[in-house]
């Protein structure tokens, strides 16, 4: 269904010095302070089609924002126009149709608690304040996806504002081809004012994780590998190289120490869980922090909120990897005891389960095969020098980039037109470059991992 009308602005215009203003440009990254000529907070479809006529008749850049958790702050510019989604913020579940439709400002918390009364849940963001619509339209990758596939796989349909200000909505029978491209191509082809979710049956979780000291990272790593390769989808494995908080649960000779440990969910049997996890209790002997147990699903899913608070002043590498040898864990471990802020840190996560039973080409998340992703996440408190923790990340980044067989797009820092390729496989780019070419030949959408219409 189409609509095309001229609409109203209905929501709260901010502009520098109102009230507000000073809180609606902050992001989830505390490194980026930008300040938008107007900050158009919306209410609904109507809302976002005029802020977009507002910026195309003002000639002014517009930046869109859901959760506010892109890395290098794309959802919010210097000057122009942030079409700010936070207020659209409904979540309706059908139980019986086992669906959700959710509005963009929603994040992965309070889908999760509304999706959890029903016993049902979709592959979401590990972090529950990560925002539903970035996290979706680049393809989404958390504890649920080896069994469940990504974010994106459970998009059924959309309702979409393009550059022109239509409302459309869209499933595989009306538009497959912008179904295909929201499945992983960010949000290059229009603001999408509402998502529906497939939803699957999630009940409590065994899992949580378990810790060794840091010097024993090596074997934790391979053990991580060796259980990954064998593991049935419905165990979820991460393995972490982090510091140990000063917490009760920590030994007191490990706080503010290095530590290597497994995170772990299972989905499956939950008869079978303990059995399932007992290789990470006893592979490498007593682990020295033991946390696993039966968690809530959403408090597996807000598990790990405090190692990545707002306001943390943070630069990603990531990479997908095909293999991991002996060395490349080696190396791994070597640069992440290199780490000098206690919040930085390295994470492989093991992918494959039902991410690789979508064939590559059937969405624009198309790095199916990959096996394993690094996460490297370097820290530093804001308004100190970042240098050697940005240093710190692209050289742990490096030391296993020969193995890179592409990389995640909601991963990506400001890294330039040829990482943004890196996402994509050659004829995937190039059918998202039709796709954008045909829904936003201006590049309207162009702050954020960019896919350039084609010239002329
Ligand atoms: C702390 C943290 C934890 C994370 N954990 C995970 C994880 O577990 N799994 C995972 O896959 N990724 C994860 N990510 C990466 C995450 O997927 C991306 O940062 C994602 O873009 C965040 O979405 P958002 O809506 O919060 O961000 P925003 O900054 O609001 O948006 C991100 C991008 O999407 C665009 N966009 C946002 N909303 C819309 C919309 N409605 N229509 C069109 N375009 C839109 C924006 O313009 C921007 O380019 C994490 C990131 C952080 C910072």
């Amino acid at each position: 269904m189409t609509t095309t009308r001229m609409p109203t602005f209905t929501g709260t215009l901010l502009t520098p010095g109102a009230p507000g203003y000073d809180d609606a440009r902050r992001v989830w990254n505390g490194a980026i302070d930008r300040r938008p000529a107007f900050i158009a907070r919306c209410r609904h479809a109507d809302d976002v089609a005029a802020a977009l006529g507002f910026a195309r008749r003002h000639d002014l850049a517009v930046a869109v924002r859901g959760g506010g958790h892109s890395i290098p702050g794309w959802s919010v510019c210097d000057g122009g126009l942030v079409v700010d989604l936070t207020a659209m913020k409904e979540v309706r579940v059908d139980p019986s149709s086992r669906t959700a439709v959710v509005q963009p400002g929603v994040n992965w918390g309070e889908f999760d608690a509304a999706a959890q009364q029903h016993g049902l849940a979709t592959p979401g963001g590990e972090i529950s304040h990560t925002g539903i619509a970035g996290l979706t339209l680049g393809g989404g990758i958390g504890w649920l996806s080896r069994m469940h596939g990504l974010a994106c796989d459970n998009l059924i349909a959309a309702e979409v504002v393009t550059a022109d200000g239509e409302i459309v909505g869209v499933d595989d029978a009306t538009d497959p081809d912008l179904m295909w491209g929201l499945r992983g191509g960010g949000g290059n082809f229009g603001v999408v004012t509402s998502f529906t979710y497939r939803l699957h049956e999630v009940g409590p979780v065994p899992g949580g994780v378990v810790f060794f000291p840091g010097e024993r990272a090596p074997e934790v790593l391979r053990l991580y590998r060796d259980l990954g390769a064998v593991a049935p989808r419905e165990l979820s494995l991460v393995a972490v190289q982090v510091t140990a908080p000063p917490a009760p649960f920590v030994p007191e000779d490990l706080r503010g120490r290095p530590v290597a440990g497994l995170s772990a969910a299972w989905f499956g049997d939950p008869d079978e869980g303990e059995r399932v996890l007992s290789p990470l209790r006893a592979a490498l002997g007593r682990p020295a922090i033991d946390l696993l147990g039966v968690l809530p699903y959403c408090a597996l899913q807000q598990s790990v909120d405090a190692s990545a608070p707002w306001g943390m002043a943070a630069h990603v590498k990531s990479d997908f990897l095909d293999e991991l040898d002996d060395a490349a864990l080696d190396t791994l471990a070597e640069h992440a005891a290199q780490r000098s802020h206690p919040a930085s840190h390295v994470l492989v996560r093991r992918l494959g389960g039902a991410i690789a039973d979508v064939s590559s080409d059937a969405t624009a998340f198309a790095h199916r095969r990959a096996a394993h992703m690094t996460t490297i996440v370097g820290v530093w408190d804001p308004g100190s020098d970042p240098a050697s923790e940005i240093d710190w990340a692209r050289r742990t980044w490096a030391s296993t980039r020969r193995l890179a067989c592409g990389t995640y797009v909601n991963h990506l820092e400001d890294e330039g037109a040829a990482r943004v390729r890196e996402a994509y496989p050659v004829a995937t780019f190039e059918r998202l470059t039709a796709l954008k070419t045909r829904l936003d030949p201006a590049n309207v959408f162009r702050h954020n991992q960019n896919i350039p219409p084609s010239a002329g």
